[in-house]
Formats: structure tokens, sequence, C-alpha cells
């Protein structure tokens, strides 16, 4: 065994040096058998920065109290600390003052980067570029692990259906395997070789939490197994399969038991099942919640719950540091599962390198010169670009011309250095966006005049202080209308502040909030040409701006270039390529509204038929506003020919799918071409259609590309009556084209 009693830190960084080429399950083994009980429970508990290191040692109190676990070995982990000088500080006394000088592992919410923000999750996924999204977050672990942290929680991988709940912009959207595909490179960005520039992911929420009823942010989940298994568990798979070497569970419960002492989710299915290896760390006090969710009688039975059901680490419960010790003596849990999750939680310590030097990540030179990089800049731009979505062009307002123009710009957001940065971004300074007024004011040839207009609403806002609720003030109305008046284009910048999206942040209206539509409306009296830029981190309800507006450009919360992007799309130095991740609703009655959603038995759809029967609103269509997987470009892209190499496959066989995706005008762009399949009959009902794969093609003026796709077992898998993932004999219908509107289809067989 490898001996780590070593009296210094000194002495025990070297020892720990020395035995770096032993496997880490080796290692682990020899830091285990020297640990006591409280030790390996300390490793599981997980506390928020207390102590404002500049200061004093903290006297009395909550802080004083964590402060004294930290020395005695029992803080295993803490979040919400940052900048290399903390993480140093807290980081020593670990290492130094402990017993065993284990160190701390340091998370901290890096959800769309550290201090240059990229734009928010929701938004990246309209770029449907794998590239681009590793790529994003790997700058964010960049910045994050340059200022002393380990571990970032992210990403969000709650697949969400319901535009009201606050978090829809911190994941990427409605659909399964597009939330699937964006995890693995949300993943590989974040961990990458797991070295010096790189940190652990921690997939969330497992699992259920976008499912809240009514889109109401913690509300009551309860959703079928099929459900479930068919449409939840898939991005989180993916996440486990890439290697995320953290999960963290939710604020949810899921058929009545709380997410945090759910064995179903956590041993059975992920432990079990996934062989998952890493360890789940448990929410913000989600097992003191399993009190007043009426699970347990007190925060003890909490603790003894969500250690049985597989939850490694306490954030912020304080459960297992004030009761794991005792309810293992009292064998209510068994050791066995202590050394089970505190082996998991060393053993990330182990891969992240932490015990090779626990402060790898501590250097303030690096921290200097990492953040905020040209190199930086230049990414979240570019990924800022290719997350807008053009939701409609007409009357060729755009591109803008470059010379000689009229612009009036309207709207609080559009000169907001604030607002673009979204929600959960805690570590990026404010007012640190570029505007859109900055953004288009780089354009020197045409006169630019800006009028507010009106303010932007803000609601409560759950970290920050409350603002605005319910703005009225339309004061600044004729001053935005006298300026629209002779303008020769009018770009109204309209939406949701940044802090009106995210956690805690659920909406029951989807409309742009305050006196927004009010003022859109006035403008239009006195000018048509108005492009519509949106802000916002989540689909919204515009019915009357899609019907008369001529231009729309989704413009979400892109970061701190948000302006820049914006401004290089509007005058098309940037073709648009976004695709929505999230169908935007007419109304908010039809929410939750997916495009993957399964056949009633009846009739639906947007034209009455005869019968009465059918599956409709009296008052409202059926469809979406704007559909999953919409998006223009100034291109035009026309889809024919859409064929398969045969009419079926079978077991372990494939069948090619190819389409001719033609760029029918004068400009160079980019197209995602969709794939979407329908089971027609199965042994469980099946989506009216799934989303299978895709490419996003270059396509140069006048070209025609002929796109392929292959589609084999693993395309028409799903999770069965007999509870498991497998491929059902059956017809099929595959779909192309460039939304989930399509228009051509090819039906198939697959025979096992
Ligand atoms: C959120 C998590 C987050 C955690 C730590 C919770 O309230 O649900 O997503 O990682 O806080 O900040």
């Amino acid at each position: 065994a490898l001996s780590l009693g070593c009296s210094t830190a000194k002495q025990n960084t070297a020892a720990f040096t020395k035995e770096r080429q032993l496997p880490i399950d080796r290692r682990v083994d020899s830091v285990l058998a020297l640990m006591t009980l409280e030790e390996k429970v300390g490793q599981m508990n997980q506390y928020n920065g207390f102590w404002d290191v500049t200061g004093p040692a903290p006297q009395g109190g909550d802080a004083a109290l964590k402060y004294e676990h930290l020395k005695k070995g029992w803080v295993g982990s803490m979040l919400n600390v940052k900048g290399v000088k903390d993480v140093r500080a807290l980081q020593k006394i670990a290492v130094e003052e402990t017993r065993l000088h284990i160190p701390v592992i340091f998370g901290f919410d890096v959800i769309h980067g550290y201090k240059t923000i990229s734009p928010i999750p929701l938004a990246e996924a309209a770029s449907w570029d794998m590239e681009i999204i590793e790529r994003s977050a790997q700058i964010a672990a960049a910045e994050a692990a340059a200022s002393g942290l380990n571990w970032t929680f992210a990403p969000m991988v709650d697949v969400s259906r319901d535009a009201r709940w606050g978090r829809v912009m911190e994941g990427a959207g409605e659909d399964p395997y597009l939330n699937s595909r964006i995890a693995v490179a949300r993943v590989k960005g974040f961990q990458g070789n797991l070295g010096e520039f790189n940190v652990a992911a921690c997939v969330k929420h497992f699992a259920g939490y976008s499912f809240a009823e009514a889109g109401r942010d913690y509300n009551t989940v309860d959703i079928s197994n099929n459900t479930l298994h068919n449409i939840v568990l898939p991005p989180f798979k993916a996440a486990s399969d890439a290697g995320a070497l953290t999960f963290m569970n939710s604020f949810n419960e899921l058929e009545g038991i709380p997410a945090t002492g759910n064995a179903y989710l956590q041993r059975d299915i992920l432990k079990r099942d996934w062989g998952f290896k890493g360890f789940v760390v448990s929410d913000w006090g989600s097992m003191g919640e399993m009190v007043t969710h009426g699970y347990t009688k007190d925060l003890k039975e909490a603790a003894e719950k969500a250690a049985n059901a597989g939850s490694d680490m306490d954030m912020e419960s304080h459960g297992y540091v004030e009761h794991l010790a005792a309810l293992v003596r009292e064998g209510k849990v068994s050791e066995d599962k202590i050394n089970d999750a505190a082996r998991r939680i060393l053993s990330v310590k182990f891969e992240l390198g932490l015990f090779d030097d626990p402060y790898k990540y501590c250097n303030e030179a690096r921290e200097q010169q990492t953040i905020g990089k040209k190199e930086f800049q230049d990414g979240v731009l570019d990924v800022a670009k290719k997350s807008i979505v053009l939701l409609k062009n007409e009357r060729s307002l755009l591109p803008l011309k470059k010379q000689g123009q009229k612009i009036t710009v309207i709207g609080a957001l559009a000169n907001d250095k604030t607002s673009p940065l979204g929600s959960w971004r805690i570590a990026a300074e404010d007012g640190t966006a570029v505007s859109v007024l900055e953004g288009l004011n780089q354009y020197k040839g045409n006169t630019i005049t800006y009028a507010k207009g009106a303010d932007v609403a803000v609601g409560k806002t759950l970290f920050g202080s409350e603002t605005k609720i319910n703005t009225t003030d339309k004061s600044g109305f004729a001053e935005a209308v006298a300026a629209a008046k002779n303008a020769d284009v009018v770009v109204m910048v309209l939406g949701e502040h940044g802090l009106q999206t995210g956690e805690g942040r659920s909406r029951a209206k989807l409309d742009l909030p305050g006196v927004q539509q009010e003022l859109l409306e006035a403008v239009y009296k006195v000018n048509q040409n108005i492009v519509l830029v949106l802000q916002n981190g989540r689909p919204l309800t515009i019915p009357w701006a899609a019907e008369n507006v001529p231009a729309i450009v989704e413009g979400w919360h892109l970061g701190t270039q948000s302006g820049n992007a914006i401004a290089q799309v509007l005058y098309g130095d940037y073709n648009p390529s976004g695709k929505l991740p999230m169908s935007f609703p007419r109304s908010i009655g039809q929410v939750p509204l997916y495009y993957n959603h399964k056949s009633t038995g009846r009739p639906g759809g947007d034209t009455p038929t005869e019968s009465v029967f059918w599956s409709h609103y009296g008052d409202e269509a059926n469809s979406a506003l704007y559909p999953f997987g919409h998006g223009l470009s100034y291109s035009k892209f026309e889809y024919s020919n859409l064929k398969l190499s045969g009419s079926s496959f079978g077991k372990n066989g494939n069948i090619t799918v190819s389409v001719d995706v033609k760029n029918n005008s004068t400009v160079d762009g980019k197209e995602v071409v969709q794939l979407y399949l329908h089971d027609l009959f199965a042994s469980v009902t099946r989506p009216v259609k799934e989303l299978k794969a895709f490419e996003l093609a270059e396509i140069k003026a006048g070209q025609t590309k002929t796109i392929t796709f292959t589609i084999n077992e693993k395309a028409i898998e799903f999770y069965t009556a007999n509870n498991k993932w497998e491929a059902e004999a059956g017809d099929f219908k595959v779909f192309v084209g460039g939304s989930s509107v399509t228009k051509l289809e090819v039906p198939f067989s697959y025979t096992n």
C-alpha cells in the first residue's frame, strides 16, 4: 500500500506524484485505506464558498463552522469560489492543514462562458454546429480553469418542451437527438483530455426536471416511464458514454420519489445499466428539499435515502456532514456505499490531476493571460453569428444596404450591454456585451438614429435584484414613432431581458413583455419597413409580428459579442444558417408544443374538416408559428430527388438515403439538412416524426449537392414494451428537409 501519512503537504504531494504511474483505482485504494469514516463522508460534502479570503478567518456562525470542517478534512468540494487567489487560499487549507491533505474540487456554474460569454445554450443549439459548440465549451473551460476552477455544472441536457419554463435557455431545446449530439460536444469541449485548460463536466439535471408541470420551475413532474426512457434519458446516456465525469441530480420528484432519493435513476439506470463511473452531486439543497417534498421526516432521513439511492455528494444541504457517519453506525447506510461514493469522488480528483498538483490550476500569470483573450472573443463571435436564426425575410429588407440609408434603431434592448449576456453568467461583469447599436454603428455608410421607445419589463430575478415589473411607461413612444417616420429601415430590438429567463424565471405569458408589442404596432403605423430583432431566452408567441413585420431575426441572448454578430448578419457579412431547436407557439394555450408528438388517433391539423371530433382548438391552429428546425438564409435552398438505396433492410443491415439540395440563389450559404423518421406502428406508440440525422452543408451559389445519410438499427431503436432499447420490425417513413415541416418522404421497412 502507498503511504500517505506524511506530515507536510509538500512531502505528501511528492508521495502522490511519485506514484503517478499507477492506475487510478490503486491510487484511490491507497487513499481510502487511510481514511476514517468521517473523512470519507467529508469527501461527500460540498459547501458554498463561505469566506472572503482577503479578510481574517471567519469567527462564529455558519462560515466558522464550515471553516472548521474544511480544516478537519470534512469538505470534499466547494462551489462558487472563483479566482486563483481565493481558490489557492482555500486549497492551501485542505492540503496543508487536514490530516490526509486531500485536495478540494472547486465547482462553478460555467454555463455558457466564464468571463467571455458565449450565446445562451439554447441559442448555440440553433447553430446545429457541433464543432462550434465544442469550441465554445473549450473557451469556457479554458477561462474557468485559468481562474482556478476544476469543474463546471454543465451541460444541462434536459429536453425542454415547455417554453414557460425559464431554464429552456440553458439546454438544447425539444429534441432528444439534437440534445444528445450537443451534450457530447459540450462534454468533449469542457473536458478535452483533462489538461490544464479543461474542467470536469457535470451533466444535469438527472432527471425529468424540465417536465415541471405548467412550466413553473421546481413544480411536480409526472411523466411516464416511456417518456423518461425515450425522451428524457437519451442525452444523459450520450453524455455518460462520452465520458462525462459527473452528474447532478435534480429538484423534482419522479413517480413520487424526489430525484435525489431516487435509486431507480441513480443506482439502477445510471450506475448499473450505463456503467457510469463518476459521481453524482445533488442539486443545491435538494437533499433537504426531500423533507419539504414530504418524502422524508427530517434531514437525517433525507441523508439516509439520498446515500442509499446513490447521491454521492451533498450540495449545501449539510445532510451528509451532519448525519451520515451516524447513519452508518446505526446500520442504516452500509459502509460499502460510503466507500463507493468516496471512491468515485476521489477518482475524479485523480483524473483531474488534483492529487499530482492541487494548485495546478492556480497561477495568476496564466489567469491574466488567458481570460478575455482575443482568440476567445473571436470564438464567441463566431458561435454568436452561427446561432442567429432568420425567421422571416420578405420584401428583401435583409440584408441591409451598406450605403446611403437612414436607419432608425428602436428598443431598450438595442442599447443594452448587459442583457445580451443572458442568464447564468455569474462570473462576467455587467455591461460587457457589445450592444446592437454599437454593432450597427461600426458600419459607417448609413445614418443611424436611436430611440428607446420603451423599457423591457424585468420580472423577479432569482439571484439579482428585482427591477421593473410590467413596465407600462409609454412616454418614449412619440420620440420613437417620430424617428421611425422618415427612416428607410427601422430596426426594432425587442424581447426579454437576459434576466427574465433562467432558473426560477418561468413565465405564464410568452409575448413581448411590457408595452413592447404596442410599441411595435405604433411604429408599424408610420413605417412598415421593420426588421424585428428578437432577444430572448425562450420561444415567444409573436403571431402579429409574424403576420405583419417583413423581416424577423432571432437574436437570442448572444453573449459578449452579441451586437457584432447581429450587425454582421443584418448587413449580410454573415449569411444566417441557424435553425430553431424549439418550436415557437402561436399562443400560450398550445404549450407544451413540440414537433415530435404522438398521433392522437384522431385527425388533427390547421384546416378544419367536416368532422367535429378532430383534435383541435376552436380558436387556434394546431401547428407551430415557427416549427422546430425552421430557419431561413439569404440563399434559397431547394430539395428534390429523395431516394433510398432499397426498400427495406434487416438485422445488421442499413439503407442509404440521398437527397439533392440546390442553392438557387446568388449567394453562398449553409443549410442544415435534416432527416426525420416515423415508425408507423410499434409495441408502444411512436412520435409522428423524430430527428435522426442532420448535416450542415455548405452549398455555393447555384450549386446542387447530393447529401447522403445511412439509416441502421441504431436509428430505429427505441425503448419498447419489453422495457429495452431494441429495433422492432415494421414500416417506416423517412422525411428530409430544411425544417421539421418537410415535403419529401419515402417509405421503407425493417425486418429482423
Ligand atoms: C441549479 C443548478 C446549479 C446549482 C449550483 C441550482 O439551483 O439548479 O443547476 O448548478 O444551483 O449553482
